[in-house]
């Protein structure tokens, strides 16, 4: 996560209070880093901008003229390279090192679009699967809810599945089931396939695995495909409930399908069918808790 989340190391001085990684904080191991304090810029410090001259991007420090990508770059990329595996980056939004598609982009005086800060853009070349986002972008819902889902697969991956324990790769991939499915049903067929092919070692598989796994989570599923999927977990239930029950439940997914409802809602009715029916395959679906209900938005 940027640094100036945690500690006073913006140019002004100033230190961002944000709800989010206030919350996030308490459920994930962070490492906090600040591209342009930990260069040397020092705190307080003269404001950069990034600028786009003869086609290429430059981080410019516009009090002196001082290019300073040249020098920055190599720092950034060999900071990059000392990371242990992430399983997400939060940034900062806006900033010329930190945002994400969101730091403000010059030709001489005018502005002329967005894009990524020269930190973010060197993660995202080194891990393009890397879930990557600025808390800006994350007041958008689905694409918190995307990000959140994202990090925390990743990171159950890897403390559920011991890679040469292939049945616990296994029993991961019947509980991501209905996620994978929403996410990307081809990579999951594709996953399915990996985890049957008799010619690789269980090792070989996990690593294939995750780097499917990653694919896979890269985009933000459409709302179509959570659609489809709560129509097929609600068709577990849908002969075992009056018809009053059925007719509601039809009914709530058409509402969320139209914008009306929130989705966490549905996941909440489908649980408690679930736990109703005692039916513990789809209780143990990750889909209906994809990271825990404390980060749940309002
Ligand atoms: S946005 Fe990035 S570069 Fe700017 S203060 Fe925060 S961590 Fe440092």
């Amino acid at each position: 996560m940027s640094k100036c989340f945690f500690e006073a190391v913006r140019y002004d001085e100033g230190i961002i209070v944000d709800p989010l990684v206030e919350r996030l904080k308490n459920y994930v191991e962070v490492i906090t880093f600040c591209p342009e304090s930990e260069f040397g810029l020092g705190t307080p410090r003269l404001p950069i901008k990034i600028y786009q001259v003869k086609g290429e991007k430059i981080l410019l420090q516009e009090k002196t003229g001082k290019n300073l990508t040249a020098e920055m770059k190599p720092f950034l990329i060999k900071y990059i390279s000392t990371l242990p595996p992430l399983d997400g980056a939060l940034l900062k939004s806006k900033s010329p090192s930190c945002g994400v598609g969101t730091a403000k982009l010059y030709k001489g005086e005018k502005l002329i679009g967005k894009t990524d800060g020269l930190f973010a853009s060197l993660l995202k070349e080194n891990n393009p699967y890397l879930p990557l986002e600025d808390e800006g972008r994350l007041r958008d819902k689905s694409l918190y809810y995307h990000f959140l889902t994202s990090i925390f697969l990743l990171a159950r991956l890897k403390k559920e599945v011991l890679p040469s324990d292939l049945k616990s790769l296994f029993d991961f991939h019947a509980k991501a089931k209905y996620l994978l499915k929403t996410y990307n049903e081809e990579l999951a067929k594709k996953m399915e396939r990996i985890l049957a092919d008799k010619d690789l070692s269980a090792e070989e598989k996990f690593n294939v695995y995750q780097s499917l796994l990653k694919i896979s989570l890269k985009k933000k599923p459409e709302k179509k495909r959570h659609v489809n999927t709560l129509y097929h977990l609600a068709g577990h239930f849908i002969r075992r409930i009056s018809s009053k029950e059925r007719r509601n439940l039809l009914n709530l997914i058409e509402k969320f399908k139209a914008g009306s409802l929130d989705l966490t809602v549905l996941l909440e009715v489908i649980k408690s069918l679930a736990l109703r029916f005692e039916d513990h395959y789809i209780l143990s679906q990750i889909y209906l808790e994809p990271f825990p209900l404390e980060l749940r938005l309002p």
